[in-house]
């Protein structure tokens, strides 16, 4: 797994104040992406123990609420193995603080792989221009979702997302 960016005190890429986690590599090639340079899976940084020290010296943190997988796509497979094996061990060490994650895959793909036994919150879907909406929170465009996974793994329907509702005044 590469990695262009780790961000600290984040507060546009999920709930609280979070370290976010930039990976390279996305095959999904939305018009308009804001962050064309991260598709190349070969780009930015090998994701080393330095960097993994980076994100648990934040998670150490009380006042830290977790940790969001963004880039590029967290689920390319570049970095799937990568991003699981990181996620088990955040939720073993750190088992109060959430993980969020982006991807431009949609639940229905992604629902049955590993990862999503060890995540909080998915936003998932492709950003459509035409769809972009500045007001809404935590994502891009009207077709991606803010999915609550627990919820969701929990419901007797798991193919229909429940959305994440932290706070019932923001649009998600
Ligand atoms: S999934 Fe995200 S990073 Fe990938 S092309 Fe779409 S907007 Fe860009």
């Amino acid at each position: 797994m590469r990695y262009h960016n780790i961000t600290k005190d984040d507060m546009n890429n999920g709930d609280g104040l979070r370290v976010v986690l930039w990976v390279a590599g996305c095959s999904h090639c939305c018009k308009e992406c804001q962050n064309p340079m991260t598709w190349d899976p070969n780009g930015g940084l090998p994701f080393d123990e330095a960097a993994k020290k980076e994100i648990f010296d934040q998670l150490d943190k009380s006042y830290i609420s977790g940790i969001t997988f963004s880039g590029g796509d967290p689920l390319h497979s570049a970095n799937r193995d990568g991003v699981l094996a990181l996620a088990k061990e955040i939720r073993e060490k750190y088992p109060d603080k959430t993980i969020w994650l982006y991807t431009g895959y949609c639940w229905k793909d992604i629902y049955e792989e590993e990862i999503v036994n060890y995540l909080d919150v998915v936003v998932d879907g492709e950003f459509k221009i035409e769809e972009k909406d500045n007001t809404l929170m935590w994502k891009g465009s009207k077709n991606q979702k803010v999915i609550d996974v627990k919820r969701t793994l929990g419901s007797p329907d798991i193919l229909t997302p429940i959305l994440h509702c932290g706070d019932y005044s923001k649009r998600y």
